[in-house]
């Protein structure tokens, strides 16, 4: 009986702390600013420099450019990044130029089929919500407030 009072101390206990637990995916978890997620792509800012390309370490991001016509340089034509061996380390975003592509605090991959995880420019361009802040201030640091 005494260990059945004591137990029942210790929920009444518990009922009235502060919950530790989400209603997560009810809820979404929100990421603190810092985290490396999923990037946003935008195509206006991209210059075709191929930068971010050449220092991902897996080799996962796959990029083509197209002549315009009566103008100066190269505008993006496709923009594939493969999360099957992306790793979210985050040197695409920081030798980006001009802050093309930045990482969100968004972190939902899981799909049925591994092709789906090949997402290209127009997925990349949508996936436009939780911007790190961060980045964004990274980029206009290194062209003088401008982005
Ligand atoms: S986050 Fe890293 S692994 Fe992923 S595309 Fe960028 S450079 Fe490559
Ligand atoms: S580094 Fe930036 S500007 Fe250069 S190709 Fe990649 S996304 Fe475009």
């Amino acid at each position: 009986m005494l260990g059945l009072v004591k137990g029942l101390g210790v929920t009444l206990k518990n009922m009235t702390k502060p919950k530790v637990t989400y209603r997560y995916p009810d809820e979404p978890l929100l990421m603190p600013n810092r985290f490396r997620g999923i990037q946003h792509f935008d195509p206006e800012k991209c210059i075709v420099c191929n930068q971010c390309a050449r220092i991902c370490p897996t080799d996962c991001i796959t990029l083509s450019g197209k002549k315009q016509p009566e103008k100066k340089g190269k505008v993006i034509d496709t923009y594939t990044i493969n999360f099957e061996t992306c790793i979210l380390c985050d040197l695409c975003t920081e030798v980006c130029p001009t802050g093309a592509i930045t990482m969100t605090n968004n972190y939902e991959l899981a799909v049925y089929s591994r092709d789906e995880l090949f997402k290209d420019l127009e997925w990349l361009n949508q996936n436009n919500t939780h911007i790190r802040e961060e980045q964004s201030g990274n980029v206009a640091k290194r062209h003088g407030g401008k982005q």
